[in-house]
């Protein structure tokens, strides 16, 4: 079975507009025979992802550190529900666990999880699909920040080929299955 891990928002205090597509995620993994791998948490949209796995019948992993354990934030009906001590060691090994990425909107710890697969995948370290959910344009401001960090040469412009961006639930899982490795600037150590 194939694993898909979502980062996404703790909140719950977001628009129902993003719990809806949150769920509708998590049925579609569900639907798609493919297993949840996430941060374990029942909070926000993480909890919506993982509980529209489970209405469906899917299969949860959660991956918790254990000082959010101690705060009962942990999604206790997982299939499994991994102990962790540090937040290091549980982005690596949801980063170890998944065959491809899914960014739902978040926050900090959203951005902090996807640009760290994203960083992986262009120094050549990753090679599996990472698709951002750009749900109403929610990431169209870190998207135009991509674009001046190609157009400033921060970065090579092969980045653009390291993620896909979903408009749509309905987009993810085609982008997921058709995505193909696209070699990044094999100079991209360089400076010119
Ligand atoms: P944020 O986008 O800032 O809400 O952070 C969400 C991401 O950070 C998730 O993908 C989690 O891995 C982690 N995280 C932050 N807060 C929590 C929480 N209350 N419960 C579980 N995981 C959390």
């Amino acid at each position: 079975m194939k694993s898909l891990c979502v980062y996404c928002s703790s909140s719950d205090r977001l628009d129902a507009k993003y719990f809806a597509a949150a769920t509708a995620v998590g049925r579609e993994i569900a639907h798609r025979h493919w297993a949840l791998v996430y941060g374990g948490g029942k909070t926000g949209l993480m909890g919506a992802v993982a509980r529209g796995v489970k209405a469906q019948g899917g299969h949860v992993v959660g991956i918790i550190p254990e000082f959010m354990k101690a705060k009962e934030l942990e999604f206790t009906e997982a299939d499994e529900l991994i102990s962790v001590l540090t937040m290091r060691e549980r982005k690596m090994l949801m980063e170890t666990r998944a065959d491809a990425f899914l960014a739902l909107p978040g926050g900090w710890g959203t951005l902090e999880e996807v640009l760290e697969i994203l960083t992986l995948a262009h120094l050549e370290v990753l090679h599996k699909p990472v698709v951002l959910l750009n749900q109403d344009g929610y990431y169209d401001d870190l998207l135009r920040l991509f674009e001046r960090i190609v157009a400033e040469k921060f970065m090579h412009a092969t980045i653009r080929g390291k993620f896909a961006v979903a408009r749509t639930v309905e987009e993810v899982f085609p982008l997921i299955q058709g995505w193909q490795h696209q070699p990044g600037d094999a100079k991209w150590f360089q400076t010119k």
